[in-house]
């Protein structure tokens, strides 16, 4: 029984099928979310879904800590990426999937012989019974709660992180490279880029309006207040220390971004099994990325998973992924220090731009990204 019908739990349904293991996908919404969410994959799970995406290779150049990197310097470069946005990839990975939609989950009861849920569905409650609960139920993971299992790490309160798709008139970025201009050197779109006053970044997905993305360091701000293209415009002027002219996105078109996130997470599931109970995806881990690592890490969740629920042996399915998720949320640690306000950042950073001059180094940060 899989609980969730986000990217995770719709890849761990198709792997089932495709293994002829019988399976129910319950769902909680009763549509797709239009809520915009990821950009992109990046990882080795884009090969993972080359039969649905055809056309995806690695890419030359990709960021880490506010650094770009050059791959085109890796023989096996491991940074696919699949620039498709979150909606798009649950419509394709949900064709031919049977989702039980509006159908929510509330309840568990396991026994030596199975596992039950209870479900509030459209036409009432009912129970459904089961080998194994899989939940694939998001970051707020009713599943993992019902299990007993902690959520494990820390929230970095001191970051303000504000997010809009804003229109940038043309004469803000240069003609040919697309640019953006401001004092000093222009920046390039696709990277995160550290001032003295912040961080951030701009890009442009799919032909659309730009992205744009600013951090700061414990900049005062009202949390009641909505949030608005005027707050980023002056929270951009804070970074760039000169203010850059943002316009609305269209009326048409969206759902656009607009959001202030006050806290970053980064939680790991104390454990991934609680006997019949599984978790994958974000329900297991939640990391404060930069660059996109969720979906690659809960994509390879799935695959394992379906794998060992094929062979009636799951008991190894904590050791296998867990590692993968730690990498991960170290390495988002690593980037946050390297992108932080102060001169001893700027030694770290110093220090680390010498180690990605090295072969070791370069192949280190790829293979965090790239890696399952
Ligand atoms: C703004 C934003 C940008 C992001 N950008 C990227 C990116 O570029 N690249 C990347 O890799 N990741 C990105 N992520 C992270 C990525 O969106 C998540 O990692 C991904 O959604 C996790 O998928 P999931 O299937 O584990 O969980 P979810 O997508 O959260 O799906 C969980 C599903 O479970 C359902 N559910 C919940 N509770 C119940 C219940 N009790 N009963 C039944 N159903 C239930 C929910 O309705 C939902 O459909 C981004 C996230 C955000 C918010």
């Amino acid at each position: 029984m899989i609980v969730g019908a986000g990217p995770v739990g719709l890849m761990v349904a198709r792997e089932l099928a495709r293994l002829g293991v019988p399976h129910v996908v319950l769902e909680a919404l009763a549509r797709p979310s239009e809520l915009p969410k990821a950009n992109g994959i990046v990882g080795r799970a884009v090969p993972l879904l080359r039969p649905l995406f055809p056309g995806a290779r690695p890419a030359p150049r990709f960021m880490y800590g506010g650094f770009a990197l050059d791959l085109r310097r890796l023989r096996d470069n491991p940074v696919w990426v699949l620039p498709v946005p979150q909606r798009r990839l649950e419509e394709v990975l949900a064709v031919g999937v049977p989702v039980r939609r509006g159908h929510t989950v509330g309840g568990l009861v396991a026994d030596p012989a199975g596992i039950e849920v209870s479900v509030e569905g459209p036409s009432g409650a009912y129970t459904l019974r089961g080998s194994y609960v899989v939940g694939c139920d998001g970051a707020h993971s009713f599943v993992r709660k019902a299990a007993g299992i902690s959520f494990d790490g820390s929230s970095d309160d001191g970051v303000v992180t504000r997010s809009a798709h804003v229109v940038l008139p043309r004469r803000a970025l240069t003609r040919v490279r697309g640019l953006l201009r401001a004092p000093g050197v222009p920046y390039r779109p696709y990277l995160f880029h550290r001032t003295a006053g912040g961080v951030f970044s701009f890009a442009r997905f799919g032909g659309g309006p730009h992205l744009v993305t600013t951090l700061e360091w414990g900049a005062g701000h009202d949390e009641t207040a909505p949030m608005t293209v005027g707050e980023l415009r002056e929270s951009l002027a804070r970074v760039l220390g000169s203010p850059v002219l943002l316009g609305s996105p269209p009326a048409s078109g969206g759902p656009y971004v607009l959001r202030r996130a006050t806290s970053r997470q980064n939680r790991i599931a104390s454990s991934y099994r609680a006997g019949r109970v599984l978790l994958a995806g974000d329900a297991a881990h939640v990391v404060a990325g930069f660059g996109g690592p969720a979906l690659n890490l809960g994509l390879f969740d799935a695959v394992e998973l379906a794998g060992r629920l094929a062979r009636d042996d799951v008991s190894g399915y904590d050791e296998a992924r867990r590692p993968f998720a730690q990498r991960v949320l170290a390495s988002a640690r690593e980037q946050a220090e390297l992108l932080a306000p102060g001169p001893s950042t700027d030694a770290l950073r110093v220090r680390f731009a010498a180690y990605l001059r090295t072969p070791e180094g370069l192949r280190r940060v790829a293979d965090t990204i790239g890696g399952g």
